[in-house]
C-alpha cells in the first residue's frame, strides 16, 4: 500500500503564510482540496528505496485544474517553499520515534515531527533548482508575487534570507528562478521543481510545447518532479494540459473535479450551482464575487468565462452547441446490424480538424457499422 509523505503538508502549514489579503501573515492552512493534491502528489510506492528521488513517489507529474481565483497561485508557493528547503525526498520508512527537528536544518522556528511507525520519511535536497515557469510574465509574476510574502513574512525568512526581484538565492547553493518560453536561456538546466502554470495556455505557436517537453528532460536527468496548474481549456487548442489529461500514462497524477454535466452555464441558476461546486474547496473565495466577474466576462466572451469560472473544457469562443446539453443525453444505444445510422456534425474550418470515430462494446456488440456510411 502507497502512502503519503504526510510530513510535506504538516510543514507547509508550520511554515507557510497566508500572502495577501486581510489573514496576510497568518499560518497556510490548507484547504481539503488543496491537502489532497499534495498529499497525491507525496504519494510513496510501497517498495521505495532510500536513494530514489522521482522514482520513490507513484506519480512522476501532477496537474491540477481548478477554475479562476480558487487559490493556485499561494498553493503553488507553498509547493516552491518545501521544494526550496522542506523534507520533500523520500528518506525511508519509519520504525517508529524518528523525529524531523527544523534545527537540523537551519529553522529555528522551534517545531519537531515525531514519525510514526512505517510512515514515510522526509528529507530536502541538497542543492535545488527550482522554475517557475509559464508562456509569459504576467502569469509567472503571479506565482512570485505569492511566494514572496509567503517567505518574508514568516519564519521562512530566517532561512531564505534573499528574495530578490529576479531570483530567490536558497540556502547550499539552490536557487528559485523563474522562466518562460519566451526567456528560456536556464531551460536546458537540470531541476529539481518546476510548477508548469496556466498549462492551457501552452500551445505550439507560443512555444508551450517546447518548453514543456524540454523542462521535463531537465528533471528526468535529476530525478525532479513537476505539478501544472491550470484553468480548463480550449479543446481546439492542442495545449500542454490537454495532451497531459488526455495521456493514458498511469504515472499522472490528475486532479480535475468538474462540475455536474447536466448544469448549464447558460442558465443562472444553474450556473450559482456549478459556482457552489467549483470553489467547494476554497471556503475563502466569495461565490458573490465570482457570480458578478463571471457575469461580466459571459457578455464579452461566454465560452472562456465557461472555462475560467465554470472550470469546464468548452471549445472555441462560441461553440455550436451546448455542452451540457449534449453531455446530458450522453447514452450507449445497441441497435442490430445494418441499422441506418445518421451522423450530424458541424465541420471544421480552420486550425482544427474532424474525426469520427466508433466504440466497439464489449461482448461481441459492435458499433463500427456507423463508419461504413462514410
Ligand atoms: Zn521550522
Amino acid at each position: 500500500m502507497a502512502s503519503p509523505l504526510l510530513i510535506v503538508p504538516e510543514w507547509v502549514e508550520q511554515h507557510c503564510v497566508i500572502p495577501d489579503g486581510d489573514n496576510r501573515g497568518n499560518p497556510f492552512v490548507l484547504g481539503d482540496e488543496q491537502f489532497t493534491f499534495v498529499a497525491n502528489h507525496y504519494m510513496v510506492r510501497s517498495d521505495a528505496l532510500v536513494g530514489q528521488k522521482a522514482e520513490a513517489f507513484i506519480f512522476r507529474r501532477s496537474q491540477l485544474v481548478r477554475a479562476q481565483k480558487w487559490g493556485k497561485s499561494p498553493l503553488i508557493g507553498a509547493f516552491v517553499c518545501v521544494e526550496g528547503v522542506g523534507p520533500v525526498l523520500f528518506d525511508g520508512f519509519a520504525s517508529g520515534r524518528e523525529m524531523y527537528d527544523c534545527r537540523d536544518f537551519g529553522c529555528g522556528c522551534g517545531w519537531a515531527y515525531e514519525y510514526d511507525q512505517g510512515e514515510p520519511m522526509g528529507r530536502p535536497w541538497s542543492t535545488p533548482l527550482i522554475q517557475i515557469t509559464a508562456t509569459s510574465e504576467d502569469q509567472t509574476d503571479n506565482t512570485y508575487d505569492a511566494l514572496r510574502p509567503m517567505i518574508e513574512l514568516g519564519p521562512l525568512a530566517e532561512i531564505i534570507r534573499h528574495t530578490g526581484e529576479e531570483f530567490i538565492r536558497l540556502p547550499g547553493g539552490g536557487r528559485i528562478d523563474v522562466v518562460t518560453s519566451k526567456a528560456n536561456s536556464r531551460l536546458g538546466q537540470r531541476v529539481t521543481f518546476a510548477p508548469q502554470d496556466e498549462t492551457g495556455l501552452w500551445v505550439k505557436s507560443n512555444g508551450g510545447h517546447k518548453l514543456a517537453s524540454t523542462q521535463r528532460r531537465g528533471l528526468a536527468g535529476m530525478g525532479g518532479r513537476a505539478i501544472e496548474t491550470t484553468n480548463a481549456w480550449d479543446p481546439a487548442q492542442d495545449s500542454v494540459a490537454q495532451r497531459t489529461f488526455e495521456a493514458p500514462s498511469k504515472d499522472i497524477n490528475k486532479d480535475f473535479r468538474q462540475p455536474p454535466a447536466h448544469l448549464s452555464f447558460g442558465d443562472k441558476r444553474d450556473r450559482h450551482k456549478m459556482f457552489v461546486f467549483n470553489y467547494a474547496g476554497a471556503p475563502w473565495v466569495s461565490v458573490a464575487a465570482i457570480e458578478a466577474e463571471a457575469a461580466e466576462l459571459v457578455q464579452k466572451d461566454k465560452a472562456e468565462a465557461e472555462r475560467f469560472f465554470g472550470n469546464r473544457i468548452v471549445a472555441g469562443s462560441g461553440a455550436w452547441l451546448d455542452f451540457a446539453r449534449w453531455e446530458s443525453k450522453k447514452a450507449t444505444h445497441v441497435v442490430p446490424d445494418k441499422t441506418p445510422i445518421v451522423l450530424g456534425f458541424d465541420g471544421s474550418d480552420v486550425d482544427d480538424w474532424t474525426g469520427i470515430g466508433h466504440v466497439p462494446l464489449s461482448g461481441g456488440v459492435s458499433q463500427h457499422r456507423a463508419g461504413q456510411l462514410f
